[in-house]
């Protein structure tokens, strides 16, 4: 067994994040700036974008994304309910409805053929889950034909290609994380991609409490001290700090993404011959960014159940992590709009078999062996 415990997850930093955030104190400019203006070119021009506008959080994103929509009150918007808490939070803010839906076995994206439309529905929140496309075409069509507008939970999703596209550059908006965990991290953060002007003017001016454009710029010699506000925005905008790790954190985002997939196919041939372990599906046509490696027990051939497995390999020094407990089995959801867990017949399911393991660039040839190890070990002993 190994002697350290291998967390699920570590950020990779090298000097050139070190130095850029040293050069942004020494620049006297700590908030929002010229290298949050550099990050969002840098990042519409990688995924292909227009417009790239930076917030502090995915969570940001989704909202604004939202608002720039015209989301109002007594909409409804479709949400998979394999997802974290802030893909159907932020439709509450406009005291909209989110209507969950199931997930395909397979991928674990949302299962379009089980979504529920009414005339209500004005938008859709695909999440790209664990950094697999989903299936955008059928999402899109859908979209043409109902007028809803199509924003993406890419929190998973850096890079990551569907069509020949990459992910930012396919539905309406596209909403990024940065958060530490994620694909690219500065901490906190988060972007919107769009090729709307109008959208993204809209997106910004809100994330800077609804003044007029370019507000950032008063303190500068070019700036002024008028200002206008528009509307009763909010305080969303990036910091300069977090930016300049971003700008450093982009241009490794291929290689990250390389090292990642060489530790899920390290993973699919170590753990191919048992039976009772169900590696991802990846399905053609698509780059998988590979932000998780989510695999899924036979609970029918193991003596032990999914929570004693997680406990399992804590025991061998192995962090895990489970994606996700599905919305409609959380206190909110099923109270306030009484969701029951056969709802949601495949979300249910797999969440009761399904665990996360470690995926994250800097893992040695030794972090990935111990884990296929452990796994195995756990496995062997508590077959049935
Ligand atoms: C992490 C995550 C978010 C939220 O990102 P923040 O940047 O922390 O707001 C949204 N959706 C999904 C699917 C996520 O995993």
């Amino acid at each position: 067994m190994r002697a350290d415990f291998l967390p699920f997850h570590l950020p990779e930093f090298g000097p050139e994040e070190r130095r850029a955030v040293l050069e942004t104190l020494d620049s006297g400019w700590l908030t929002t700036g010229p290298r949050v203006s550099a990050f969002e070119r840098a990042f519409a021009d990688y995924v292909g974008a227009r417009h790239a506008v930076a917030l502090n959080s995915c969570t940001a994103a989704l909202h604004l994304a939202l608002e720039a929509s015209g989301l109002a009150e007594g909409d409804e918007v479709l949400v998979p309910t394999m997802t974290f808490a802030a893909t159907a939070e932020v439709v509450h803010y406009f005291k909209a409805r989110p209507v969950l839906v199931d997930c395909r076995e397979d991928t674990l994206n949302l299962d379009l053929d089980r979504a529920v439309l009414t005339p209500k529905t004005r938008a859709i929140l695909p999440v790209h889950f664990g950094g697999q496309p989903c299936e955008m075409d059928p999402i899109l069509s859908l979209a043409r034909t109902h007028g809803l507008t199509v924003i993406e939970d890419a929190a998973h999703a850096l890079p990551a290609e569907y069509g020949g596209k990459r992910v930012g550059a396919i539905g309406d908006m596209t909403c990024f994380s940065f958060y530490a965990t994620k694909t690219i991290t500065t901490g906190e953060g988060g972007m919107v991609t769009t090729d709307n002007g109008a959208w993204a003017d809209r997106i910004r001016m809100m994330s800077l409490h609804g003044i007029s454009k370019d507000a950032w710029k008063r303190y500068t010699k070019e700036g002024s001290w008028r200002y206008e506000i528009i509307a009763p925005g909010y305080k969303y905008n990036l910091t300069d700090l977090a930016a300049a790790i971003g700008i450093e954190q982009l241009k490794k985002a291929d290689r990250f993404r390389e090292a990642r997939a060489r530790i899920a196919a390290a993973y699919d041939a170590g753990l191919a011959d048992l039976p009772q372990i169900q590696t991802p599906v990846t399905l053609p046509g698509r780059t998988h960014a590979w932000h998780l490696y989510v695999i899924q027990l036979a609970p029918e051939q193991l003596t032990l159940n999914r929570d004693a497995f997680i406990e399992a390999l804590r025991a061998k020094n192995i962090g895990t992590s489970v994606h996700f407990i599905p919305l409609h089995l959380h206190p909110y959801y099923r109270d306030r709009y009484g969701y029951r867990p056969e709802d949601f017949p495949v979300a249910t399911a797999v969440f009761a078999r399904t665990l996360s393991l470690p995926i994250f660039p800097s893992m040695s040839e030794t972090d990935i062996q111990d884990v296929i190890d452990a796994v195995r070990q756990i496995v062997l002993k508590h077959r049935r």
